[in-house]
């Protein structure tokens, strides 16, 4: 703690800061220093939350918004003491709160922003993003003060701390007991180089540039018991669209839902009929960096005639959580209770509908600006494709969002619309192949045949691929087949390249037994292939079961079906001829050792390796050596 701490009262308590607060407050000082203009901006979202939070309770108990005027935030500046207040008549804390909430990072978001700031380029950006918001106040002062008074309480304490390396909080004193009615002053010293932020024109820039959107007014002091209004504070969702313009949408984006670049799309409308509602939400146009993590919650958020009460409500399933906004319900009542929110029937009709909403919107923007939807699937594609395994009644609507990658594509994406266009004549289903990453798909011997005959095949390289590809029963009343499961129906499709004809013979035929024989202990059976080309030989699943991918995933959770798959060989390779020479001149040692390196290179081709690398060497030696 440092010496030249404020004198104390015995009631004082004094701490240091959390591990995580002081390296933190480090970061921010030394190395943001060109962006502290934020500070402001955290401040005022502080304090528009502490007001949306006694808003929102004084549904239930209005006693507590009976003193205290009207909800607003107040600044003022002092330029003879050069300190700047930042107050609010919100929800206040008490001491408790005061050291929980100012003293400690409880929240996983600050942790993860801890890990990437250091290797981050935009940093105002991640300060934005992850909401570190109040220790932002020591990028430009040197002691800052926070007198809170919780609402409905009659004590009021003092914070305050250097941001060096801890805090004190002590009971407020009369005086200053009687100044705050309710809620939170937060009092800057500024530090010498930060006295511009007392010019009134300074604070007026960075309100409208950060804090136009807040739903309350921002009041600035003017002297003499004067204050006027510096935020436009109109809640953009509920006007209409017609008065808007892509400015005003552009500000709400970066103001209301603190984002640095443009907004990939934009869905604003008013639902009218047996429910009324005001929707505001935007794809953004670049990857929220959690949106991944299981507990992001505040990507819409949901009003009730414009006062704010949750951001945790489900309002759209979880394949669509990259979509932020707002949800402003004008029917619902407002003491409607948090918890049971996600109960009521006005809220379920509410999801349901916007959920659609949102999907024909992006059919609507894939058709008429194909190069911005396809920004939107590169970004959140992977997300969208849940919905695929998770939301069976919209599977066909995010069917025809999505894109994939295929063995034509190219680095262009597809669609399944463009597959079907250039479906080959016979071809009766819509061939797939899922793998870890597209550079080992297409190197799968499976794939092959198809390429002879100029079938397209789609290649799925996320995890959630095998998953859905499997649930699904169809695009346009095709079937979906992997292309590593049961026979290849081919048959029908001729071959663009007849040179490559792998057609059976009867001698051919006698040695698949053969070799299925050999190998029973280890294949499902072994058939000619229809589905090779260049390489002797593949695996396949048999037909009924998960395919090759898919039962390599269930067998990594243990859950495999165990079936041994299929061997498949080329009947035109010159290894395989060469088994079957083996075979009519009876070398049953050479035949058997064939067989089993057939086996184990289709292990290899699959990424796997051999079953028994001792037997492996010793066959493969045993053939080297012509023994
Ligand atoms: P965040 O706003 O993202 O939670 P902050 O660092 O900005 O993070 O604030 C930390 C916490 O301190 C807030 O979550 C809130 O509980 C409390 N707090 C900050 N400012 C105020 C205020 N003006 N009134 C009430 N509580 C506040
Ligand atoms: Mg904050």
């Amino acid at each position: 703690m440092s010496d030249n701490a404020a004198p104390t009262t015995p009631s004082t308590t004094e701490r240091p800061f959390e591990a995580d607060v002081s390296r933190l407050l480090e970061l921010m000082v030394h190395s943001l220093y060109s962006s502290r203009e934020i500070f402001l901006r955290e401040l005022i979202s502080n304090a528009s939350d502490a007001l949306d939070k006694l808003r929102y309770l004084a549904l239930t108990e209005p006693a507590l918004v009976g003193a205290g005027g009207d909800l607003a935030v107040r600044i003022r500046a002092n330029s003879q003491t050069a300190t700047l207040t930042i107050e609010d008549n919100g929800i206040g804390m008490d001491a408790a709160e005061l050291a929980q909430n100012l003293g400690t990072i409880a929240r996983s978001g600050t942790r993860a922003f801890l890990d990437n700031l250091r290797n981050a380029k935009d940093q105002s950006g991640q300060i934005g993003q992850f909401g570190v918001g109040f220790y932002a106040s020591f990028m430009v002062a040197s002691r800052v003060e926070v007198l809170s008074r919780k609402a409905g309480s009659k004590d009021a304490h003092v914070w305050s701390s250097d941001g060096l390396g801890g805090y004190a909080i002590r009971p407020a004193d009369a005086i200053e007991t009687a100044a705050v009615a309710r809620g939170t002053r937060v009092t800057l010293s500024l530090k010498e180089d930060a006295h511009s932020f007392l010019e009134a024109v300074e604070i007026e820039r960075l309100v409208r540039a950060y804090s136009d959107h807040i739903l309350f007014p921002v009041l600035l002091w003017a002297g003499k018991g004067e204050e006027r209004q510096i935020n436009r504070a109109s809640a953009l969702w509920a006007r209409s669209k017609h008065e808007l313009s892509a400015t005003d949408y552009q500000e709400f984006y970066q103001q209301g839902l603190g984002h640095y670049d443009e907004p990939a799309a934009t869905i604003h409308y008013r639902a009218e009929g047996r429910s009324e509602y005001a929707v505001l939400l935007f794809v953004p146009g670049a990857k929220p960096f959690n949106l991944y993590d299981a507990n992001r919650k505040g990507h819409v958020r949901f009003y009730v005639r414009r006062v704010f009460i949750s951001d945790e409500a489900e309002l759209l399933p979880p394949y669509l959580r990259f979509i932020e906004g707002v949800i402003d319900s004008q029917d619902m009542p407002l003491n409607v209770s948090r918890e049971m929110l996600q109960d009521r029937p006005e809220v379920a009709q509410i999801r349901k509908a916007v959920s659609n909403r949102v999907l024909s919107e992006l059919a609507t923007l894939a058709e008429k600006d194909a190069a911005a939807y396809l920004k939107v699937w590169e970004a959140f594609g992977a997300v969208l494709k849940e919905g695929l395994y998770e939301d069976p009644e919209r599977r066909d609507q995010l069917l025809g969002l999505a894109r994939f990658r295929s063995t034509t594509s190219g680095d262009g994406w597809r669609s399944l619309a463009d597959y079907l266009a250039s479906l080959k004549e016979s071809q009766t289903a819509i061939f797939y192949a899922t793998g870890e990453t597209l550079e080992k798909l297409k190197a799968s011997p499976q794939l092959e045949g198809f390429g002879a005959r100029g079938v397209e095949v789609l290649l799925l390289a996320d995890p959630i691929d095998s998953f859905w590809v499997t649930a699904a029963l169809g695009f346009d009343g095709k079937p979906f087949r992997s292309v590593t499961k049961g026979e290849a129906d081919l048959q029908a499709i001729p071959l663009e390249h007849p040179a490559a004809n792998p057609e059976a013979t009867a001698t051919a035929s006698d040695l698949a037994r053969a070799i299925e024989q050999i190998l029973k202990s280890a294949v499902t059976a072994v058939r000619l292939s229809r589905r090779l080309v260049e390489s002797p030989v593949c695996l396949v699943a048999p037909e009924g079961g998960p395919d090759r991918e898919l039962e390599r995933l269930l067998t990594r959770q243990s859950q495999g079906v165990g079936l041994n798959p299929v061997l498949e060989i080329n009947a035109n390779h010159a290894l395989v001829k060469a088994a079957d020479a083996a075979r009519s001149s009876g070398s049953t040692q050479r035949l058997e050792d064939l067989s089993w390196l057939l086996l184990d290179e289709a292990r290899i081709l699959e990424g796997g390796s051999p079953a028994e690398p001792a037997k492996f060497a010793e066959r493969l030696n045993r053939l080297l050596l012509g023994d």
